[in-house]
């Protein structure tokens, strides 16, 4: 598509039938995988991503290992078929960005201090992309960590926040990503109030960002109890099998 559309029609909802302050159906998963040592799988709205966690455990090579604490080595990569014209599987710059991107948000969760010498390896698959992904990544990286049984501070809960047509919308869908006046991804710990990633793409007037930030908090809150009943129901299911 070529041309902005009008992101929101005459009755207020947004092109996928949202109002401004919904979020998109969400559904995640853990423990998918069963020669990682951490996984999950974590779709928000069309967006579906897949993560592995390996470690901790040795650091190879070992010239890169720390003294004192874990390294953290982290991947995002979208497969060819994620989006609507096949990406080269080759890493872009964008997706070497986002694993510096991801791996710093993520870093500030674990406790790295517990695990010197050794390496803690993350991969993010996107299966299939529509806006949101390095978010959606994040926290699927986030629960593959802790269904590794890696100790941390908290989780990470996070959405995008932005403005299409003049509105502060929740969720961004890829229309409102590609051609919203701004585009402000949120990660935070919840539980610390701490943010760990805070982008901001386009323009907001100090009253929108305000706005939009507390749009983004709802919606966090929102997210970090699913995942936490997500961690319960896995955790009571294990009970139940052991
Ligand atoms: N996208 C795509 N091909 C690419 C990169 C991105 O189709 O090579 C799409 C994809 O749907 C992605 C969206 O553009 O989710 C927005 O990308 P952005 O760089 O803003 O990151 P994201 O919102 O996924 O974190």
């Amino acid at each position: 598509q070529l041309q902005k559309p009008k992101l929101i029609l005459d009755d207020g909802k947004r092109l996928d039938g949202r109002k401004p302050d919904e979020l998109r159906p969400m559904k995640m998963e853990i423990g998918v995988l069963k020669n990682a040592d951490g996984s999950s799988l974590v779709q928000v709205g069309n967006t579906k991503i897949l993560a592995a966690v390996y470690g901790p455990r040795e650091m190879h090579p070992r010239h890169l290992a720390l003294p004192n604490r874990a390294v953290l080595r982290v991947r995002y990569h979208m497969t060819p078929f994620s989006t609507d014209e096949r990406k080269n599987p080759a890493p872009s710059r964008r997706e070497i960005e986002l694993s510096k991107v991801i791996r710093e948000a993520l870093e500030s969760t674990i406790l790295v201090e517990e695990f010197p010498r050794s390496s803690i390896d993350v991969f993010m698959e996107v299966i299939q992309a529509d806006a949101g992904t390095r978010l959606a990544s994040l926290m699927a990286a986030s629960l593959a960590v802790v269904d590794a049984g890696i100790p941390v501070k908290d989780l990470i809960a996070a959405v995008a926040v932005g403005k299409a047509d003049g509105i502060v919308v929740l969720d961004l869908n890829e229309p409102e990503d590609m051609w919203g006046e701004a585009d402000m991804p949120v990660a935070m710990m919840p539980a610390l109030g701490q943010i760990n990633l805070i982008q901001l793409n386009g323009n907001m007037t100090p009253d929108e960002f305000k706005q939009a930030m507390d749009l983004s908090m709802k919606g966090i809150n929102i997210i970090y109890n699913m995942e936490k009943d997500v961690l319960k129901n896995r955790y009571a299911e294990l009970k139940e099998e052991s």
